[in-house]
């Protein structure tokens, strides 16, 4: 239940901002509190804002009420800056329209839009944005301009500080502020002269305060995020220009940043890296300082504990095994225009180091194969210590910056610390030629004498960084809640009364995000730590980081896999603890709908996860868990699959003979009417559902002086669907996949049994794991004695089922989806005369994970002149999810149609459900790719294979 105020809040906001973007349930709050911190608060509010003058409204109400606001992009924050006790305003998918400038040179953006798509847009204009963080393909482009976020090559001199052009701001007051719009200054200055005044005035007295600016440049020199970025007062005069800058780094306390201009950077095309081993960090640490000033454009320094953490993960170079007891390895980049100058660039890099000894001679690549490993592996390194950390743990991550000249006596001093701690897993890494370290080590907070030891850390790391070294406590993650009690002990009083004055002129009443970069809470940073619960080991290792998001079909709609886990993982917590027995049934209630049975269970949340956590996994866990003793069903029906099958084809055919006389509206207002009336029981009917399939015809067709075999094995999905009314003229995919077999003069050999087989993920996939094992290992068996032991290649036609099969079954099988198999065996048997036609390809989620996503296309290029491919993730049919769950389809395709052209005709894929959901929301329809490759394609024939070519008519 609400307290007083915020109940009176709510009242008011309903009046004006639609309720279902108005959360206070339990499920929705705790799943939005999450971020990537290791702080725990759960917000009593979280409202999905739409634009500009909603936020506008907001703020003015909470204020009014003295209840406090916090922004919330991506959640990616590792300070404890993106969470709330209070209200929360989810800045999400309505925040995303860009506007590119000259040329490229700039980019207009809403705070919502993600970094990596950013430069996916700039990069057509060769460009991209400045601030680099390993996080860009997560976090958005509010939330890097919010908290100064940076990386390997932006430095200080890329940042956001450094390459914004305007912003636009709601204020406390809702005033919206555009610092790149003449008339909004003229306004401005009329209507909040006190708050110019005010900014004009502190600017006058830190440029007059001789030691405090100077103190502000030197610090400046080197990455810092701690409190507010007070360089603003000291490099420019213009009122505007200083509170544009002042919002950089400001972490949501001093206003809402609804709209931001950069200037963009050029992105090199010709790239070259080394990874380069010295005997010790203190030659790593003398050779970074060379690089200062020499070509390159980042320097990354791994530590002797970082190289260990990842020399057994795939593809790393054997010599990491190695190397000697004290080795330090810098990865070096150098980028430029043209080969000419980036050839020039390695031979001085090299020359300018060469009186620096290494362990091993080392050389500049510029195969991207090659550096995209080293780069892998500078990526792998936080992951990996996550990954290795005991469960129930927290990875902790710092982020401090010395001065480079003494770099290296800093690195050792930091090293011994962590030693002295008996911090044993402790990494350090970081972009050393900032002299930004980070040093990852996981810490349980659940035992109060291992979270003194923490308290202990931070203060002899915070002596270290400030009164030893006079670094940055925090160089780019921001300030947050865990580093709010030293930023007085970095900066000193002055500059620390400075930031006061800061935050009072924007926002007087502290209703923003109150306690993150000034807390007067000499402890603050020991409070509300989240708990990390051991509940499932397919997802201990999560970290909560939220890089999984982006790839989520259902995120924006129920939970994203973050929050499935964060939502699971409590749970797990209040059934041990029996505490707050009403929030764990309210939870379970809710999870059952938005964490369960809306999760298509198509893993494409471990592509992007650090720890490869397929959160799906964990979703078909809980789905056994129901099902319990009711295994027994599904095993009765998978005995009887040739039976269901022919169920199946007549329950369809029936239906398409209702569709035929009754027409589509009535057929659908029926369908609906009975799903409404019987619940999920019946399924969702579309226009593009098929008929029956036609029994296919399975005799084997086998030259023995014929070398191309190939054994295929037709999905149960293709042997019961047959085609839809789009599909016009064309013959079921069974029957065009052996057609496209026999004209490349491949003899086809059918498995024994075939149609009782099925790969087992229909039944897996909803819980009935001893089925879906049993199907697999039947289906195994059979493909075995088809492929004569592994011999001849087998081709399933849907590549979901190919995947399962991949995953589950005997290597010496070598299976085949249509894309790979056409490409590898088929096409050299082909003449190909492409279409001159716009068509479209969906690679579905199974085509993604299997890294052929690119093939699909290369394949679609070749059959057709111009081929488009729509942005999206899983298209979330899920198998036959949805039937059951239209809606999860609708979210997913939400945006496809808006991507195609109107000159598109024909979309394919390899998936037939899935391929009924891309018809229905694209109005385009979507068929096998083998219909593609088949209408493009003749056979060519040598004399030698004309006997045994032959096409059957159906
Ligand atoms: C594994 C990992 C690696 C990372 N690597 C880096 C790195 O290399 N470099 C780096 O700098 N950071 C890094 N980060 C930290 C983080 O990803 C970045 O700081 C990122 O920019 C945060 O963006 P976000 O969209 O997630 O913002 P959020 O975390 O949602 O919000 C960030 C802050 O901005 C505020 N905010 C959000 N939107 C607005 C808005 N529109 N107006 C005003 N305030 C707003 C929030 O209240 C919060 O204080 C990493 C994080 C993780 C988990
Ligand atoms: S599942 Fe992976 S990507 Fe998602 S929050 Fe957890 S660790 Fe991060
Ligand atoms: S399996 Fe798919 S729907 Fe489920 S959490 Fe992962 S990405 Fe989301």
């Amino acid at each position: 239940m609400l307290a007083e105020k915020y109940l009176t809040l709510y009242t008011k906001l309903t009046g004006r901002v639609d309720k279902s973007r108005i959360f206070h349930d339990p499920l929705s709050t705790l799943a939005f509190g999450a971020d990537a911190s290791f702080y725990k608060l759960t917000p009593k509010m979280v409202i999905k804002a739409i634009d500009e003058n909603e936020v506008s409204f907001l703020l003015q109400e909470c204020a009014k009420l003295s209840i406090p606001v916090t922004f919330r992009a991506a959640g990616t924050s590792l300070s404890g800056q993106s969470i709330s006790d209070s209200v929360m305003i989810i800045i999400g998918e309505k925040w995303k329209k860009f506007q590119v400038l000259d040329n490229g040179k700039q980019i207009r953006m809403q705070p919502g839009l993600i970094g990596g798509k950013i430069n996916a847009i700039l990069a057509p204009y060769g460009r991209k944005i400045g601030p680099d963080p390993a996080s860009i393909n997560s976090a958005t482009i509010g939330g890097i301009v919010a908290n100064n976020a940076s990386g390997m090559s932006s430095g200080t001199a890329r940042n956001s500080t450094n390459t914004i052009e305007s912003l636009r701001l709601v204020l406390i007051d809702g005033t919206i502020l555009d610092t790149g719009n003449k008339k909004s200054k003229e306004e401005f200055l009329r209507s909040h002269p006190q708050f110019i005044e005010e900014i004009r005035s502190l600017a006058t007295s830190t440029k007059n305060n001789s030691i405090l600016a100077d103190k502000i440049i030197k610090k400046y020199k080197i990455k810092n995020t701690t409190g507010y970025s007070i360089n603003a007062l000291i490099d420019f005069t213009d009122p505007f220009e200083i509170i544009e800058h002042l919002m950089i780094g400001s972490e949501g306390t001093l206003g809402f940043i609804s709209e931001i201009t950069l200037n963009t950077v050029i992105l090199q095309p010709f790239r070259a890296s080394a990874l380069i081993i010295f005997p010790d960090l203190e030659k790593a640490c003398t050779a970074v300082t060379i690089l200062k000033s020499s070509p390159v454009t980042a320097v990354e320094l791994i530590d002797r504990s970082g190289l260990l953490s990842i020399e057994n993960d795939e593809g790393m170079p054997l010599f990491l095994k190695r190397l000697t007891g004290n080795a330090c390895a810098l990865l070096v980049e150098t980028s430029a225009e043209i080969k000419t100058d980036l050839n020039k660039q390695i031979e001085i890099i090299v020359k300018n180091i060469e009186d620096i000894p290494t362990e091993f001679p080392y050389n500049f690549t510029d195969n991207p194969e090659e550096y995209n490993l080293y780069w892998k592996m500078r990526g792998g390194l936080f992951p990996a210590v996550g990954a290795m950390r005991k469960k129930g743990t927290t990875v902790i991550i710092e982020d401090v910056a010395f001065p480079i000249n003494q770099l290296a006596a800093a690195t050792m001093d930091l090293q011994k610390l962590l030693h002295k701690f008996a911090y044993r897993d402790a990494v350090i890494y970081g972009h050393a030629l900032e002299g930004n370290l980070h040093f990852i080590f996981s810490q349980d907070f659940g035992i109060q004498a291992e979270v003194d030891k923490y308290e202990k850390l931070m203060l002899e790391v915070s002596d270290l960084v400030i009164n030893k070294y006079d670094g940055s406590l925090k160089a780019e993650h921001g300030t947050g809640r865990n580093v709010a009690p030293f930023v007085k002990k970095e900066w000193g009083d002055e500059a620390y009364s400075l930031m006061e004055k800061i935050k009072t002129i924007f926002d007087p009443d502290n209703i923003l995000n109150p306690g993150v970069i000034l807390n007067p809470d000499s402890k603050i940073h020991l409070k509300n730590l989240k708990p990390i619960p051991v509940a499932n080991d397919i997802i201990d290792k999560c970290i909560e980081c939220g890089f999984c998001e982006t790839s989520c079909v259902a995120a924006e709609m129920t939970l994203s896999p973050r929050q499935r886990i964060v939502v699971y993982r409590e749970m797990v917590s209040l059934a041990r603890s029996g505490q707050e027995p009403h929030i764990a049934a309210s939870l379970a209630k809710s999870y059952s709908y938005a964490g369960n049975k809306t999760c298509a269970t198509d893993g494409l949340c471990a592509v992007g996860c650090p720890v490869k956590i397929d959160t799906g996994k964990l979703i078909k866990c809980l789905r056994a868990d129901e099902i319990g003793k009711k295994q027994n069903r599904a095993l009765w029906l998978a005995d009887r699959m040739g039976k269901v099958t022919v169920w199946a084809r007549m329950g369809l055919s029936f239906v398409n003979f209702i569709h035929s006389i009754l027409g589509t509206t009535v057929l659908f207002a029926l369908a609906e009417g009975l799903r409404k009336i019987l619940g999920n029981m019946i399924p969702y009917w579309t226009p593009y559902m098929p008929t029956g399939s036609k029994k296919i015809k399975s005799h084997n067709i086998q030259n023995p002086d014929n070398s191309r075999k190939v054994v295929y094995f037709p999905s149960c999905i293709n042997r019961s669907m047959g085609v839809s009314k789009d599909y016009k003229d064309e013959i079921q995919l069974t029957e065009k996949v052996r057609q496209l077999i026999l004209k490349a003069g491949f003899d086809i050999i059918y498995p024994d049994n075939m149609n009782n087989l099925c790969c087992g993920m229909a039944f897996s996939s909803k819980g009935y794991t001893i089925t879906g094992e049993k199907k697999s290992n039947e289906l195994e068996a059979a493909l075995i004695k088809a492929s004569n032991n592994g011999e001849y290649p087998v081709l399933c036609d849907m590549s979901p089922c190919l995947y399962t099969m991949k995953e589950n079954m005997n290597s010496i099988l070598k299976l085949y989806e249509p894309v790979e198999f056409i490409s590898v065996y088929l096409l050299p048997y082909l003449v190909i005369t492409p279409i001159d036609e716009v068509i479209t390809v969906f690679p579905v989620c199974s085509m993604k994970k299997m890294g052929l996503d690119m093939k699909m296309v290369d394949l679609a290029k070749i059959c057709a002149t111009k081929v488009i491919v729509a942005e999206t993730n899983c298209c979330g049919f899920a198998g036959d999810r949805g039937f059951f769950y239209p809606e999860l389809n609708k979210h997913g395709l939400r945006n496809l149609k808006a991507q195609l052209p109107d000159s598109v005709k024909q979309g394919y894929s390899t998936s037939r459900t899935c391929e009924i959901g891309l018809s229905l929301h694209s109005g385009i329809s979507y068929k096998s790719i083998v219909y593609l490759v088949d209408r493009v394609s003749s056979s060519k024939k040598t004399q030698t294979e004309k006997h045994h070519f032959k096409v059957e008519k159906y």
